[in-house]
């Protein structure tokens, strides 16, 4: 069955930006045609309509999905460490297997409802690891999202379950979803010992993927790996064989010049998440030395990437007014490339022939003219989630007339609030993490 989407304006590519006044047509999970409909298509009308590329978002926590809101009696952390200590480490503890599901497909529903159609999902549950990425996988099949999904392995929860993490992570790498792939998760440097990073690095070998992994997002990280390993972070990964083009580099605030080199040789990809840092008060990552490896992600604050890409902006024209209008979108591209790679659909991130068919469509009939030149303006001071009309992924419709098209969306979110009231009743429970970085914190 063929598809036309009709009527409509085309935001064929974020970078460079280039707008077309076509129908798209679909076939078989893949744009067969930026131009006019073909006879016999069904036809989904997208008069006064933008169609862009699905968002990607390039670092994701779906396992805080149901954090928002949480009651909290500890006193206040002070540091980043602390944060971990008494907030996330505490979370994920809590965690069982129907906690897991709840926030995978709520987070994954508010998500796709925002026009996010790939998550690239860092899971962190160590009272539920072993199959706890198809638990996720399920759930986002479930909603019909794509996803790049790994386990966080750490050493901060013992041997047992850091040797069950790569177990994890292993075992994914061989399952065979059809919209889910994989990676090798690792917490971050200041809590893997060598042997845990060998072990890691050794399943990115063996399954010729790359380490997905939060580089210095506070300075705590370079202290422990200054403390512990006498080096800083990005070469410890570069010893353990685990900087290279394949990896995804979470945050990177604290990286001097020398590792943002060694970054950048290495063609490793730096998830960028100005909302979460802002948040922790962790500092700025120096995205624009970073340059073309940089991508976005929300760090689990939501999935919504128009809002992440816009913040993304401000923060950088809040330091330098030199920052174009089209650096969030040539971000979201490079996001969207990287899941490209995963996915070997090069092409993945545009709406053009031969691409899959991933994309959004917004009701966006603005006021001023939208042309090649200005969609940028456009993405950052006019487009929103709440334009959001239909959702595809892989050729299909998730999301039509703003609701999910393969689930109840009232039962969704029943469920994630008895589920978080679980949850919540267990993290009250737990102290803060004993496990402290080397170096302090
Ligand atoms: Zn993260």
């Amino acid at each position: 069955m063929t598809i036309a989407l009709t009527g409509g304006t085309v935001l064929a590519s974020l970078d460079p930006p280039s707008v077309v006044s076509a129908d798209v047509a679909i076939e078989d999970g893949v744009v067969k045609a930026v131009g006019s409909a073909p006879d016999g298509a069904t036809s989904i009308d997208c008069t006064g309509c933008l169609i862009v590329p699905g968002n990607v978002n390039a670092h994701m926590h779906l396992y805080s999905a149901l954090a928002r809101g949480m009651p909290y009696r500890l006193d206040p952390p002070e540091d980043f460490v602390q944060i971990l200590q008494r907030v996330w480490w505490r979370l994920d503890r809590a965690l069982d297997v129907e906690s897991i599901r709840a926030s995978a497909l709520a987070g994954g529903m508010d998500a796709v409802l925002t026009g996010t159609t790939t998550l690239v999902d860092h899971q962190a549950s160590p009272e539920a690891i072993d199959g706890s990425l198809d638990v996720i996988a399920e759930a986002l099949a479930d909603i019909g999202l794509r996803s790049v999904l790994c386990y966080e392995v750490t050493d901060r929860d013992g041997p047992e379950r850091a040797a069950a993490g790569v177990e994890e992570n292993r075992r994914f790498l061989k399952a065979g979803w059809p919209l889910a792939r994989g990676m090798v998760g690792a917490h971050a440097s200041l809590t893997l010992s060598d042997e845990t990073l060998g072990a890691c690095a050794e399943v990115t070998r063996d399954a010729g993927v790359g380490l997905h992994i939060h580089v210095a997002e506070d300075e705590a990280d370079q202290r422990d790996a200054q403390a512990r390993f006498g080096s800083r972070v990005v070469s410890r990964l570069a010893r353990a064989g685990v900087l290279n083009g394949s990896a995804l580099l979470a945050h990177c605030v604290h990286v001097d010049a020398e590792e943002i080199d060694a970054i950048r040789d290495s063609g490793a990809t730096v998830a960028h998440n100005p909302r979460s840092n802002m948040n922790n008060s962790v500092g700025r990552a120096p995205v624009a030395a970073l340059g073309d490896r940089v991508c976005l992600g929300t760090d689990g604050l939501g999935a919504d990437m128009f809002a992440e890409s816009a913040t993304a902006y401000w923060r950088r024209r809040e330091e330098s007014l030199s920052a174009p209008m089209t650096w969030p979108l040539a971000r979201l591209a490079r996001g969207a490339a990287f899941v490209g790679r995963a996915f070997e659909l090069p092409a993945l991130g545009r709406i053009e022939a031969g691409a899959p068919a991933d994309l959004v469509v917004l009701e966006y009939d603005d006021v001023t003219p939208l042309d090649d030149t200005n969609a940028a303006g456009h993405w950052l001071f006019g487009l929103a989630a709440r334009h959001v009309r239909d959702v595809m992924v892989a050729g299909e419709m998730v999301v039509a007339d703003r609701l999910l098209t393969r689930l109840d969306q009232d039962e969704v979110a029943a469920t994630a609030r008895e589920q978080a009231e679980r949850l919540w009743r267990r993290i009250e429970e737990l102290p803060p993490h004993p496990f402290g970085p080397g170096g302090g914190s």
